[in-house]
């Protein structure tokens, strides 16, 4: 049985003391042995919310890397740094570092690595956009995106990373995936994982879905077989309703058991 993972990606928001406070209210309502809980601040707010979580189960994480580990690349932040900070995840390949910032399938490799090499668990972001889907290339799309993110990786590291499939086109949209669609693309990435390394590892990996997840489609998501957690974005900003999908995801997977 695997884990539900439950993961919040805050991208650019929260000044320090508003980081801080959020961290406090998850602290006080997201905590479970039933799930893994996963908070991922801006960078600023890294090291304050790392402080805040220290004896509790939830988890630190980073919404990006750089490969190299130190050196002279001004604005960059290495998995070393992220280690040090307390992290113990990191998002990859985001798909507004896609859309925005240039990133391919070619540097999403580089940084999953870098993170595991700094012994930190990436969280792979995959996902078609709407006009890729509208045009039936879902699969081939998100083919393309496994094959450039887990390139050349062997299978005893592969087995370390976190998947989570977020369709462009239901990120911060409102619009979320239904959930047998989100479970056709859940099923596809555990088939390519499983052609490409085995049967254990096809079934052990966790694959998160993303997109417009908030407290009222949580259960519906979880609830299908292939769906092991979310990665929430808007909805982690909000105490209760990040904790409504911790409890969705405690509850669905408690019912499947
Ligand atoms: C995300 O940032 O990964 C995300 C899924 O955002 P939202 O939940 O706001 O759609």
């Amino acid at each position: 049985m695997r884990k539900a993972v439950i993961a919040g990606n805050w991208k650019m928001h929260a000044t320090l003391a508003q980081a801080e406070a959020l961290a406090k209210q998850i602290k006080a309502s997201c905590e479970t042995e039933a799930a893994e809980v996963v908070i991922c601040p801006p960078f600023t707010a890294l090291e304050a919310v790392g402080k805040l979580l220290q004896g509790s189960r939830i988890a630190l994480g980073a919404q990006d890397l750089y490969w190299q580990p130190q050196g002279a690349f001004t604005g960059e932040i290495s998995g070393l740094m992220l280690a040090d900070a307390g992290c113990r995840y990191v998002i990859v390949g985001h798909s507004e570092r896609r859309q925005y910032f240039g990133e391919t399938n070619e540097t999403v490799q580089r940084k999953v690595r870098a993170a595991l090499s700094h012994g930190l668990t990436p969280i792979i972001c995959i996902g078609e956009t709407l006009a890729q889907r509208d045009a039936n290339q879902t699969f081939e799309i998100l083919a393309q995106q496994l094959d450039g993110a887990f390139a050349s990786l062997p299978a005893a590291e592969a087995r370390m990373c976190l998947l989570a499939y977020e369709p462009v086109w239901a990120i911060g949209t409102g619009r979320t995936a239904a959930p047998e669609q989100a479970q056709e693309a859940h099923a596809f990435i555990r088939r390519w994982l499983g052609k490409q390394f085995g049967e254990e590892l096809r079934e052990a990996v966790r694959i998160q879905y993303g997109g417009s997840v908030n407290a009222a489609n949580a259960a519906g998501l979880l609830q299908q077989a292939d769906v092991d957690g979310a990665l929430v974005g808007g909805a982690s900003l909000q105490a209760e309703a990040f904790s409504a999908i911790v409890k969705a995801a405690v509850e669905a997977k408690a019912a499947v058991r």
